[in-house]
């Protein structure tokens, strides 16, 4: 594959995206430059004692972008990709998603630079431990809620609930969202990013006037929302999942795959690859594949002008943050695909984050029913927003999602004023 000729850095791309939005809005300069910066950036270096006896530095963010709506909120992801730039982008994109979800969240987001696959289940806690206790001056219940992202998950937020609780003294659990059951977390949080998706782009095929019922189905990446995306497309909409991957390839099937068949396949040998009565794919050609509906559910850049004029899906639902730069939106635009922007589509996940921080408050829980019912009424009325402002102004559906966040959070500054 050649390489792209836009950048791929993604908090220039969030920036991009801003500007884009402040222009149709018409935002005042000194507006636009608040909204293009982080307010709050922690950089932390901490040791942990590894299995063998040495001693490993690791470094680590936490980033808080924007808190004029409401406390900060955002995952924290593992990757030995992780940079400040890359922090400070998925920091900026939680501030529009949960402004365009409406829930009452500014942005945030951590990151620590590790590879989660080559340390075991000790290394993970002691380091998710001490980076913990490093950033535990910034977050907490009424102040920065984290959640999983990249190769964290419940266990990970566990041990960071117990680390600020030994603190404390006490259990807190609205410290952290995506906690399990036992703890405080929420039924439905598991899977609430997918969910969410699946209504997305069920809103997205009605007003295409697609059915869902047989559609192809195409998901890169493999992890928890893929893997729910996949199975909740299966099973609730009886769409066909016809190619999955994974970080170390992925499998074709013309006459589709049981995604429930394809997890135990993996959690047995740690890969989708090889899944029997399937053809391997690429994680570049399954985004190529001519199918209905696209879900790129892994990392950001990977839909460029490169390759989005060979993309065949008819809707695009950005599971993942940031996989599509500016430069691949207006090609996609032009050739009227339809794409379900990650601050719109992956919404769900945050939104059930604030109802497991409600619960949380209130020490009160609610069904599995109530949760779903909830997370509906939310994707539905932030995508039927985005939708009206993407027709009523004539932009690409990120567009029009932006401006509807942006003038949330605009609207917030107007009421609060500049400090002093
Ligand atoms: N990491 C998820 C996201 O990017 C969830 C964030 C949260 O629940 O706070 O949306």
């Amino acid at each position: 594959m050649s390489k792209p000729k836009e950048t791929l850095n993604p908090f220039e791309i969030a920036r991009t995206q801003i500007d884009r939005a402040g222009k149709k809005l018409n935002l005042d300069a000194g507006m636009l430059e608040i909204l293009k910066n982080p307010r709050r950036e922690l950089t932390v270096h901490f040791p942990v004692k590894m299995d063998d006896g040495t001693v490993k530095v690791f470094t680590g963010y936490r980033v808080q972008y924007n808190d004029a709506v409401g406390p900060f909120k955002g995952g924290i992801r593992y990757h030995w990709n992780v940079s400040l730039d890359e922090v400070r982008a998925l920091s900026c994109w939680m501030t529009w998603k949960c402004a365009v979800m409406g829930i009452p969240y500014g942005g945030a987001k951590g990151g620590v630079i590790c590879n989660p696959k080559e340390m075991s289940k000790d290394e993970l806690e002691h380091m998710t431990r001490r980076y913990a206790s490093e950033i535990s001056i910034i977050i907490g219940p009424e102040k920065d809620i984290p959640a999983p992202d990249v190769y964290t998950d419940g266990q990970t937020m566990a041990w960071i609930m117990d680390t600020i609780s030994m603190a404390k003294g006490f259990a807190v659990p609205g410290v952290v969202t995506g906690k399990p059951l036992a703890i405080g977390g929420s039924l439905g949080r598991d899977e609430a990013t997918s969910r969410g998706l699946m209504y997305a782009v069920r809103e997205a095929a009605k007003k295409m006037k697609l059915t869902l019922k047989g559609a192809t189905v195409a998901v890169q990446g493999f992890g928890n929302v893929g893997m729910h995306f996949a199975r909740l497309m299966h099973d609730e909409q009886g769409s066909k999942i016809v190619a999955v991957t994974d970080s170390k390839g992925g499998i074709f099937s013309e006459k589709g795959v049981d995604p429930k068949e394809v997890l135990a396949f993996k959690e047995k040998t740690g890969s989708v690859v090889g899944f029997p009565g399937t053809k391997p794919v690429s994680n570049e050609e399954v985004l190529e594949l001519e199918v209905d509906i696209l879900a790129p559910c892994a990392l950001e850049g990977v839909l460029t002008s490169e390759n989005a004029p060979r993309v065949k899906a008819k809707i695009i639902g950005e599971g993942a943050n940031g996989p599509t730069t500016p430069e691949a939106d207006d090609i996609f635009h032009k050739r009227g695909i339809v794409l379900m922007p990650d601050i719109l589509a992956n919404g769900g996940g945050v939104t059930v984050s604030y109802f497991e921080w409600v619960q949380n408050l209130s020490e009160f829980f609610w069904t599995k029913s109530e949760v779903d019912q909830k997370l509906e009424g939310v994707m539905v009325g932030a995508f039927n927003r985005v939708w009206d402002m993407r027709e009523a102004k004539k932009v690409d559906t990120r567009q029009a999602a932006y401006m509807v966040a942006i003038n949330r959070v605009v609207e917030a500054y107007k009421w609060r004023g500049i400090f002093p």
